[in-house]
């Protein structure tokens, strides 16, 4: 029974008004007392005490004590599995989280390049079977798939955006929730993998508790997310939040998107390694040029630097427009820190942002390299109408996933 791409939100599985008011707050707020619930939702004291009972008995929510004295609520979740995937050009990743047994399963499949960029339907159908197989599950036992896709996905309909298809063109006009969920039977949510890495951290990292939150992913390509009251902003086409494709200079080089000096010319890993091999520094990869720079390599700290410079240029025209509270930064280039910060806070543009905007904080993101699998969870929780307001240590990634050579 595939739903659909549509996060149908807290409608989709019928739960009364006042019910979803309290899963909502504690969904965006993380754990709370029963007076602040109240406080929040405006129910009365008694109805959120019946709402919370109604919601324990469900095995969604817990109640601890903090600190000995205040009780606190969260949302858990005690039954079933959700299966995380991530398509990424070069590999698939999965993970399939067990509520039942609190534990995690994961699989990574890298994709030769002489093979079609970024798996296929079938490759995703297969991993997911044979992951659910190992954990030792049925199919039955899993009541939700979200997929993160390394390209934007076109609204509404659902496939890959027609610009990016040469990424991956075995996904070429595949609506991939109806494609997923018809072969598995199970409801199914697709996604970019940045929205869903933003979700991850607006739910349980830098942006917990903001009403509007901007995550940028800068690795070996540059993605976004921007997270309106809790819920991935999309607008019309779907292309919301893909601060990559701004563009900062109308004279830069050409970027694959048709355009000239977008974001991503400036601050991805391949234009970052071109500018460092005009030096005649030779480093294969961007986590490389990181470790030269931390190691004193003043070149190296000179591009890094440079790439904060382009970041805090496009930051302070993006929240120009959206004035987010919360700015965070992931993959490589947030995990660089003051080597990548120290030109996005001396830019000329983002000290001028500050003057008119000076509550907004440009953080490192928290959640790293597993934010999207993560966003996953939040989003097929979401979708299925419940969550969870603290990130249980079993869910987090722990050591290398196990992998097969396809
Ligand atoms: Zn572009």
């Amino acid at each position: 029974m595939a739903r659909g791409h549509e996060a149908s939100g807290w409608g989709g599985n019928g739960r009364g008004g006042s019910v979803a008011r309290v899963v909502e707050a504690l969904r965006s707020d993380g754990p709370s007392s029963q007076a602040a619930l109240a406080r929040r939702t405006r129910l009365s004291p008694a109805t959120i005490n019946n709402i919370v009972k109604e919601l324990r008995g469900e095995g969604a929510a817990e109640v601890r004590r903090v600190n000995g004295r205040e009780s606190v609520v969260s949302l858990v979740s005690s039954h079933g599995a959700v299966i995380s995937v991530q398509v990424n050009v070069t590999s698939l990743h999965a993970a399939v989280f067990d509520f039942a047994h609190r534990a995690r399963h994961d699989v990574t499949i890298p994709l030769r390049e002489a093979e079609s960029e970024g798996g296929s339907p079938e490759a995703v159908i297969d991993m997911v079977r044979s992951l659910v197989a190992d954990a030792g599950l049925g199919t039955a036992d899993v009541t939700g798939l979200a997929v993160g896709m390394q390209a934007p996905i076109a609204r509404p309909t659902g496939v890959v955006t027609s610009w990016a298809r040469l990424q991956l063109p075995r996904w070429k006009d595949v609506v991939i929730a109806d494609r997923l969920g018809g072969e598995l039977g199970v409801p199914v949510v697709v996604e970019n993998d940045a929205n869903l890495a933003a979700l991850a951290e607006w739910t349980w990292g830098a942006g917990q508790g903001t009403d509007t939150f901007l995550y940028v992913l800068c690795s070996e390509r540059v993605g976004g997310g921007l997270i309106l009251e809790g819920r991935i902003h999309h607008g019309g086409d779907g292309l919301a939040g893909e601060i990559g494709h701004m563009v900062l200079e109308q004279g830069g080089p050409v970027c694959f998107c048709g355009n000239r000096g977008c974001l991503t010319t400036f601050v991805a890993e391949r234009p970052i390694l071109a500018a460092l091999e005009a030096a005649g520094g030779a480093t294969g990869s961007l986590a490389g040029v990181i470790d030269a720079a931390r190691g004193g390599d003043p070149a190296s700290s000179r591009v890094l630097f440079e790439a904060g410079r382009h970041l805090g240029r496009a930051f302070a025209n993006a929240a120009k427009l959206v004035a987010p509270s919360v700015i965070a930064v992931g993959g490589l280039l947030g995990s660089a820190g003051s080597l990548v910060f120290g030109g996005l806070d001396s830019s000329v543009e983002i000290n001028s942002l500050r003057t008119v905007a000076p509550s907004l904080s440009v953080e490192v993101a928290r959640l790293g390299a597993d934010a999207t699998l993560l966003g996953g969870v939040a989003a097929a929780m979401d979708h299925l109408g419940n969550g969870l307001s603290a990130l249980p240590e079993w869910m987090k990634a722990t050591g290398p996933a196990r992998s097969f050579t396809s």
